[in-house]
């Protein structure tokens, strides 16, 4: 007989391995049993835990977190306490635009908060919330090995494994990314188009203290930011087309590091960079519909946005809070997890907020990478204007807090 689950997850990235603790742990957990599937199962590292750490072992992919997310991640227990040597909170944001003189200026005190966010590692956190599934007994994590295809049966799916194996289950759930090979097999239609950029990121040694603010200057051909994290170094994610990419991730480190220099004018001063270079190609995607038969949609697989503000993942938190939050109230009103009342509960939650943010990303994105005089001039005098409106900065603030 086929093994069953009340619910599969598609994907053990970060956005399946927090919903799975989700489902099991703090203020959504309902007891449900949870199978996570990832073609690649993803592996303990155990010397990143010390500290203070090295710059050898730094991820190149980090994280702005924001509070929510930080918040989701308290509730399943897995944010680290105070002081931890591999979260970087930072209190300042200054962005600028390579077009004119505009500039804007976020500050932590100001907007009432300790911090705007968290810069994270990518390779830490997924450590962090690995180890939390392995202390789960009621979630089962299988690797090499992915969905290929499903049938209905009374009251859930049957799912047909690349193993061979066959499993039930009442909610199939896609966390596995942009590309969500669930998606397609569900039969949900996707829009979108490509920025035709790519983001290069890289850890790079400033000479000038990176003075816990998050940085970004905004080119012609795309947002160059540098982020916080362990002095004297900060994470770069400098998006360009996509030839230039290919371009600056093949030159030595000493080209790639006068290139640095000159597109931030230097704010931090002589750059040296000490590791590995990376690209991810970026693009703007949403799914037409989060739901289907007895399985949903969230994170990546639901939407991409620029990476220019930081948001993606946190964006894809809130749908992992939303669906838990809806699957929780389903199992203490007795209701069916993978019925339409509570999918459709699920979807309308959170379709709309995804879309206002996923535009106004690309909005800014369009309006910045743009060299029109007029456009520039305007961006510049709504930099600066917008810049004094402490109440208006602090909306934004509370926005980007999630
Ligand atoms: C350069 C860059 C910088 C970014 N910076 C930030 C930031 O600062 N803050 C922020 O909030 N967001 C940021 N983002 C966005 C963020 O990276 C994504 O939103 C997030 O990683 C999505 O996570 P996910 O778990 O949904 O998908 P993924 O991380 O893509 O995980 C998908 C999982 O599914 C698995 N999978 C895929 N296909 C299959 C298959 N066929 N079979 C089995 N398993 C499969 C994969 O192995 C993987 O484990 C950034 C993005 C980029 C490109």
């Amino acid at each position: 007989m086929d093994k069953q689950y009340d619910i599969i997850i598609h994907g053990a990235g970060i956005s399946g391995l927090v919903l799975a603790l989700s489902l099991v742990r703090g203020s959504t957990s309902c007891k449900v049993s949870v199978l996570l599937l990832d073609r690649n199962m993803p592996k303990l590292q155990p010397q990143i835990h010390e500290s203070p750490c090295s710059v050898n072992d730094f991820d190149n992919r980090v994280f702005a977190l924001n509070e929510a997310s930080k918040k989701l991640l308290e509730n399943i227990v897995v944010w680290p306490g105070k002081d931890n040597d591999r979260i970087f909170p930072y209190k300042h944001m200054h962005v600028w635009d390579a077009g004119g003189k505009g500039q804007i200026h976020f500050d932590a005190l100001e907007a009432g908060t300790a911090f705007l966010g968290y810069i994270v590692e990518g390779r830490v956190m997924r450590d962090w919330l690995v180890r939390a599934v392995g202390e789960e007994p009621m979630i089962d994590m299988r690797g090499d090995v992915a969905l290929n295809q499903y049938e209905t049966v009374d009251g859930g799916l049957r799912l047909h494994l690349s193993s061979g194996d066959s499993l039930t289950t009442r909610l199939l759930v896609a966390a596995d990314g942009a590309q969500s090979p669930v998606r397609q097999l569900v039969g949900i239609d996707a829009v979108g188009w490509s920025y035709h950029q790519q983001a290069v990121v890289a850890i790079v040694e400033t000479g000038i203290h990176h003075a816990d603010t998050a940085w970004q200057r905004f080119l012609p051909e795309g947002p160059l930011a540098f982020l916080p994290v362990q002095q004297p170094w900060c994470s770069i994610v400098w998006s360009v087309p996509e030839q230039q990419a290919e371009h600056l991730c093949s030159m030595p480190e000493q080209e790639f590091a006068e290139h640095l220099m000159a597109a931030f004018q230097r704010r931090l001063g002589r750059i040296k960079v000490v590791g590995p270079r990376a690209k991810f190609p970026l693009k703007l995607l949403h799914a037409r519909r989060y739901t289907a038969n007895r399985s949903a949609l969230i994170a990546d697989a639901a939407h991409t946005v620029h990476p220019l503000a930081g948001q993606g993942l946190n964006l894809g938190l809130l749908d992992v809070s939303a669906l838990s939050r809806r699957i929780a109230e389903a199992t203490a009103k007795g209701q069916d997890i993978g019925g339409r009342r509570v999918l459709r509960a699920y979807e309308r939650s959170r379709k709309g907020n995804n879309y206002l943010m996923q535009g106004s990303f690309d909005l800014l994105e369009r309006l910045f990478s743009n060299d029109q005089l007029v456009l520039a001039y305007l961006r510049n005098t709504g930099l600066n204007i917008v810049n004094g409106l402490v109440p208006v900065k602090n909306a934004f603030v509370r926005e980007a807090m999630g």
